[in-house]
């Protein structure tokens, strides 16, 4: 499929209904494997709801129409589905995640608000009894100034009672751990061992460390920690892939993966125990990427796992000031940010990728680093050119990962030159608290700023970055449509020309996605000839109030036509 500027969302959007009108309108004679009868089904393209029934037969949509006439379609083995008026929607996309890294924090335990270290212990024994015998369990939260002794803990208590795992749990602000007598074995922790400069092991008086580390004793000690095992990160992607569908998404990306996890998420496609769609991006690590180009991308035809993306980094994150900005930041002059890889880097690994068959995501959050990240993909598609002749704009499907902050004229070259914005709601609503203290009044105007990039004609494929931010698309949703927080501020939402009406926030999380991944012509809308990734929810997330998005719960999420993920007491 070619797109060309300037606006190409209208001839993609004709492009699906072309490809829609080919697929015949009469179902075969065939019974279906499965009906959802009369539902709401919100098809994306047209955005208007379809009330009726939807069949699928080979875990494929062959109806979407009025009730009757999936009547004929329902032979003896039909599983029919009785949604009884409940909405439904292509199954949701996230197009920037991080699925194994959802796995390793789901595994992590949860200490915070715990009001005793007598608590904390408990919590850590239960978790370890979750996990493989000797795996590492890892966790966060705890503060000993919540607690009635308001001092650091020792470890023998949590030793005891937790011998067998290997413990490290960080303090809520990360700057000290808390590890258990297996764990400082396996590190070599030991009363010999010297403190780091900027760093300390708490010991106690006849010099035996604690079990506390303090800052750089964590650097130390953690530079010792095993890399997670194969069966780790099968288990790890395996629950992350469960959790995901819980929440009704369907497809999701892995942004930056190295081999182990590469071989993992293998594994796990061969077996049938990946319940939802991957799209992996390969870091920037060049022995990976030099065997990769090698070898050409890997694209299932059935589009459940594909191996065709290459991440690459321009700048760092606009919270610590990494981001690369064109002007200082407001509230550090003097500080640009900083960007990780030179123009020529990311020039020449994208249009090695381009040339390799590879797709290319590029992280750019300050507006410098969007400027470095569009003057790379601008060279890649001139590459092989002379300078008077226009870039070549073909299917290459390139993205920037966030374009968070923004000048007004890139927005538009990016439109341009056909990039997609691969861009966080969620990101707007956690960050702007502070963000404007970071950037000031000017900069405003092109941060977080969906609106304009769909003005420009861009396309903006919706994600969450999770596990950086909540997993659950509805939040993104609701964000999106509103730009306020969980309690509904600010009123009137934060830079509320920006926001986008529910039909463009799912579009975001479906077709436009999907075509971010090249899924679209496998999954992203409800018509026949799609695959059947549904989701069935309790309540109209189309039509609830905004603020009761966030509670509308999934009841049914399915892939290729069969249930992933089934909510306990749905009807
Ligand atoms: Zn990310």
């Amino acid at each position: 499929m070619l797109r060309t500027p300037p606006n190409p969302l209208p001839l993609l959007l004709a492009a699906v209904a072309a490809a829609l009108s080919a697929v015949p309108a009469t179902p075969a004679e065939d019974a279906a494997d499965l009906v959802l009868a009369h539902g709401v089904f919100y098809p994306v393209t047209p955005p208007e709801p379809v009330e009726g029934s939807l069949a699928v037969r080979d875990g494929a949509i062959v109806y979407l129409g009025p009730a009757a006439g999936a009547g004929p379609l329902v032979g003896p083995e039909t599983e029919v589905i009785e949604l009884a008026g409940r909405a439904v929607t292509p199954g949701l996309i996230d197009a920037h995640s991080h699925l194994a890294g959802l796995g390793a924090a789901l595994e992590q335990v949860d200490l915070v608000g715990t009001a005793s270290y007598e608590e904390v212990v408990e919590r850590i024994a239960a978790g370890a009894a979750e996990l493989p015998p000797s795996a590492w369990l890892r966790g966060r939260g705890w503060d000993q100034n919540d607690w009635p002794v308001e001092e650091f803990p020792t470890h023998a208590a949590l030793s005891a009672a937790v011998p067998d795992h290997p413990v490290w749990v960080n303090r809520i602000d990360g700057h000290a751990a808390l590890l258990n007598a297996r764990a400082m074995a396996e590190l070599g922790i030991a009363a010999a061992t010297p403190d780091p400069p900027g760093g300390r092991f708490l010991r106690d008086a006849e010099g035996r460390p604690t079990g506390v580390l303090i800052d750089n004793a964590m650097d130390v000690a953690g530079a010792r920690l095993p890399a997670p095992d194969a069966a780790t990160l099968r288990r790890r992607i395996a629950a992350a892939a469960g959790y995901a569908a819980a929440r009704g998404l369907t497809a999701v990306t892995d942004m930056g993966v190295d081999a182990p996890t590469i071989a993992a998420y293998r594994e796990l496609a061969v077996a049938g125990e990946l319940p939802i769609r991957a799209a992996l991006f390969l870091t920037d690590s060049a022995p990976l990427l030099e065997q990769w180009f090698a070898a050409g991308p890997e694209i299932d035809p059935e589009g459940r796992l594909t191996i065709r993306g290459v991440k690459l980094y321009a700048d760092g994150a606009l919270g610590s000031r990494g981001a690369a900005l064109v002007e200082p930041y407001a509230d550090d002059p003097g500080n640009l940010g900083l960007l990780t890889a030179s123009g020529d880097h990311l020039a020449e690994a994208a249009a090695r990728a381009r040339d390799a068959g590879f797709q290319v995501g590029i992280h750019a959050i300050g507006d410098r680093g969007n400027v470095v990240a569009l003057d790379a993909i601008e060279r890649a598609l001139r590459a092989g050119r002379d300078g008077s002749e226009p870039p070549r704009l073909d299917d290459s499907r390139f993205r920037v990962e966030h374009a968070q902050v923004m000048r007004l004229q890139d927005l538009r070259r990016m439109a341009r030159l056909g990039v997609i914005a691969s861009m966080q709601p969620t990101h707007a609503t956690s960050d702007m608290p502070w963000a404007p203290d970071r950037l000031g009044p000017g900069r405003l105007d092109g941060a977080y700023a969906w609106r304009k990039v769909l003005d420009a004609g861009g396309l903006l494929a919706l994600g969450s970055d999770f596990p950086v931010e909540a997993v659950d698309p509805l939040l993104g949703i609701y964000a999106a449509v509103t730009r306020q927080d969980l309690e509904g501020r600010p009123e009137g939402g934060w830079l509320p020309e920006e926001r986008l009406t529910r039909e463009e926030a799912l579009a975001g999380f479906t077709l436009f996605a999907a075509h971010s991944l090249f899924l679209d012509h496998l999954v992203g809308t409800l018509a026949p000839g799609r695959r059947a990734d549904l989701v069935v929810f309790d309540r109209d997330p189309m039509q609830v109030p905004a603020a009761e998005i966030p509670s509308v719960r999934v009841d049914l999420t399915l892939v290729d036509g069969r249930v992933v993920h089934r909510r306990e007491a749905a009807p």
